[in-house]
């Protein structure tokens, strides 16, 4: 018996990002806490990605569509901005997805928030001997950068 909380986590951890969709918002690690009260009233807390990101609205809409969906017409969706979120909630299995759709995930970091490799690996060639061409890319979560083992430019994910 799975429980209402259980199910409603589930089909709201399968929202994507509108701006990368291979990526869920479970895989991003927006997706907080669901909580159901006595009454049937849903809470789900997601934390953006960073505080103004457009693709905030859509996926708020998505998440209360979904739950709506699944069978839970009373749902808020809040947005919890504290703690704040950083790449390093992104899951292995989000860098993962995000470097096979040709994007360099954010370095990992340890408790220090020293990143654990200097370079940005190019995610088509692998190569490390790659440079920022662009401080923003298509989004502002995104640097381009080009790769001198392929010549090729490609987005970063930058650590935040
Ligand atoms: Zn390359």
């Amino acid at each position: 018996m799975v429980s209402d909380v259980e199910q409603i986590r589930r089909v709201a951890a399968e929202v994507v990002d509108p701006e990368i969709p291979v990526l869920t918002i479970d895989d991003l690690g927006i997706l907080r806490e669901v909580r159901v009260d006595g009454a049937g009233h849903v809470d789900v807390d997601i934390t953006p990605t960073y505080s103004g990101c457009p693709a905030l609205d859509v996926i708020r809409a998505d998440v209360a569509r979904s739950v709506r969906d699944a069978g839970y017409p009373d749902v808020k969706v809040n947005v919890v901005l504290s703690p704040a979120w950083t790449t390093d909630w992104m899951s292995d299995i989000a860098r993962r997805k995000l470097h096979d759709y040709g994007i360099a995930p954010p370095r990992e970091r340890d408790a220090h928030m020293t990143l654990l490799k200097l370079a940005v690996e190019c995610p088509l060639c692998g190569s490390a001997h790659t440079s920022e061409v662009s401080h923003f890319g298509s989004t502002p979560c995104q640097a381009l950068l080009r790769c001198a083992g392929c010549a090729e430019p490609f987005p970063h994910f930058k650590e935040h």
